[in-house]
């Protein structure tokens, strides 16, 4: 296909939009690929729609590479069956909700688990229906706390997310593993640097999960890395010792009074409520212990691992909290060690009767002053009932922001002990073991071989496509502007005529015409009354690997053609120019 420039719907800007602060995002506007409409929402123009299309056509080759079968869900769904998983709740302020004319609730999807679940419980009934692996390539809506960067964090973007269905934990080993190798072709294809890292499970609850981190300084994760072992890991998923605890001296803390010995969950969000009526500061996600990891030691020797995340730029209540109880990591817990020395154990907490599993109803008492670093956890001590190791610094912060709960480089590494470097990255893709914990909310059951009906286990596997358009020109620019790798180029060839002569022009359209009937995509810029300059310039901005030129040289039968990354320049024979660029 050939896209002249004459009739192109393509505005070039010379200056950088006001609100783009990252490379990615400036040229993408500057050179007419993206415009924004509203914060987090973006316009796919002509040249951005053919590279989000690009990167959309690897994705779908590399998952129908393992079986995976393409559907399509709608972005518009019913609040029900996000009710049933608790997400409903859990989701807060961060998606989309609205209402129809008989004022029934529904929400703009943000991810997909709950409707393929059903749609797998509707069609299929056995295990010969399984393995099972679907996607699609759609639009999500999450209203982000802070958009930002263009099509880094939107609130309107494109993802690809696949879901596996199997019948046992071997299963979904493989499936996880078939789309590891998938995201590994993917990335390599989409051509920027990237790391894996392990992933925690969050608020999601489930066992293995780990991302793919395109490497980028202003990136929005931070992961570890050791040079040693390999081991990395994103640093909300690490779990590396407090360097210099506090000591524990064993007597309350002085608020213990404000509180009934024996707290539930309604005390603690009255309690914690109360302090941020009575304190004149802003209320921060610290005060309300953001993701802090517990562990619940029963007197038998059993362990419930929990993770309670609580937002906290809002009040919170009891229904939010109890949400995001969710499965983290076990300890171990040594009764005895504690009555000898209570400062190993960096908190604990009075837990009362556990519930189904992600929806575990504990009643405890936590010291919000504990993020201040003065004290460590204190609480009610039911006998031989413990949550232990609560640390700050990792789980959860002094300034109530993410960035100040990072592991420090300098730390351990906790695969080797070896010293600990940070980077930062962009999350491209997040594979993810779900487990049972959908199909269980959902009650996906199939026959077995016995004619027993068992829960399905599953995955769920995310790739950020409309982010990769940012994230690939992050990693793909110089100061002229971008440079694509040709795979997801908008074009394979920037044909560029020059003067004013008409044969020049009539020249350039046949070979625009030779290279299309190579299967190339050409951008020919056949503008008449525009300076060679500023052709040139617009040729650099937008950023095709291949840039043909032909002007003056035609007198004596010779085009230029000037490779956009290195910026070398041949050159070639008018006859030859078409072996010259494929
Ligand atoms: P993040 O940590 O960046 O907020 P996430 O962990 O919330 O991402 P997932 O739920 O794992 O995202 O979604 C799968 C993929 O979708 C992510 O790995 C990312 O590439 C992409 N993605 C998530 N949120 C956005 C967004 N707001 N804009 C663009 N892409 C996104
Ligand atoms: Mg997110
Ligand atoms: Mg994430
Ligand atoms: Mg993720």
């Amino acid at each position: 296909m050939v896209l002249r420039m004459s009739a192109l719907f393509l505005r070039t800007l010379r200056e950088d939009p006001a609100d783009a602060e990252l490379p990615s995002h400036r040229l993408l506007v500057r050179a007419g690929y993206i415009r924004r409409v509203s914060p987090g929402i973006y316009t796919w123009l002509p040249l951005g729609l053919k590279v989000l299309r690009n990167v959309e056509r690897i994705v779908r080759e590399e998952m129908d590479a393992i079986g995976a079968q393409e559907l399509l869900f709608p972005a518009l769904l019913p609040k029900e069956p996000f009710e049933a998983t608790g997400r409903w709740e859990e989701y807060g302020d961060n998606i989309f909700r609205l209402k129809d004319r008989k004022d029934a609730d529904y929400l703009l999807g943000p991810t997909h688990e709950e409707m393929f679940t059903l749609t797998v419980k509707d069609l299929y009934s056995s295990y010969k229906d399984l393995p099972l692996a679907l996607y699609q390539i759609q639009t999500k809506y999450r209203d982000e706390a802070r958009p930002r960067a263009g099509l880094l964090r939107g609130r309107e973007f494109v993802m690809k997310d696949s879901y596996s269905f199997d019948i046992d934990e071997a299963g979904l080993d493989k499936a996880y593993q078939l789309h590891r190798e998938a995201y590994v072709r993917i990335f390599n294809r989409l051509g920027f640097h990237y790391v894996i890292v392990e992933a925690m499970a969050g608020a999601m609850g489930g066992s293995k999960s780990e991302e793919f981190l395109a490497t980028a300084e202003h990136g929005e994760d931070t992961y570890v890395r050791c040079s040693s072992c390999g081991y990395a890991a994103n640093v909300e998923a690490v779990r590396v010792p407090v360097p210099d605890p506090v000591p524990f001296d064993g007597a309350p803390a002085a608020h213990v009074e404000d509180t009934p010995d024996t707290p539930t969950i309604e005390t603690l969000v009255d309690h914690l409520n109360e302090r941020h009526a009575r304190e004149d500061r802003p209320w921060t996600a610290a005060d309300t212990l953001k993701n802090v990891i517990v562990t619940l030691a029963y007197p038998d020797g059993h362990r419930e691992p929990l993770a309670i995340g609580v937002p906290g730029d809002r009040e919170i209540d009891e229904k939010r909290l109890e949400a995001q109880v969710a499965p983290a990591e076990v300890e171990a817990f040594d009764e005895k060690a504690f009555a000898e020395n209570p400062a190993l154990v960096k908190g604990y907490i009075g837990p009362g009767a556990l519930g189904e599993q992600g929806t575990a109803k504990i009643r405890y008492l936590l010291d919000p002053r504990v993020v201040e670093g003065t004290r460590w956890v204190t609480g009610a001590n039911e006998p031989g009932r413990h949550v232990i190791d609560l640390v700050v610094g990792r789980d959860f912060t002094a300034d109530g922001t993410i960035e100040a709960a990072e592991v420090r480089a300098g730390d351990e590494c906790p695969s080797c002990g070896h010293v600990l470097e940070t980077a930062r990255g962009i999350e491209m893709g997040h594979i993810f073991q779900l487990g049972k914990k959908y199909a269980e909310a959902l009650d996906l059951k199939v026959l077995d071989q016995n004619g027993k009906l068992v829960t399905v286990t599953m995955g769920s596997y995310g790739v950020g496509v409309s982010r990769a358009v940012a994230a690939v020109a992050e990693g793909n620019h110089d100061d002229l502007g971008l440079v694509w790798p040709r795979e997801i180029s908008p074009a394979d060839v920037h044909l560029v005529a020059t003067g004013k002569d008409d044969e020049v022009f009539a020249k350039g359209a046949d070979i625009a015409r030779a290279l299309e009937a190579e299967g190339l995509e050409v951008i020919f810029d056949d503008r008449k009354g525009v300076s060679p300059g500023v052709k040139f310039k617009d040729s650099e901005l937008i950023g095709v690997p291949t840039i043909v030129v032909v002007g003056r040289g035609l007198a004596e039968g010779k085009v230029e053609v000037k490779d956009r990354r290195s910026g070398e320049r041949t050159e070639v024979a008018v006859d030859d120019v078409v072996a010259a660029v494929t």
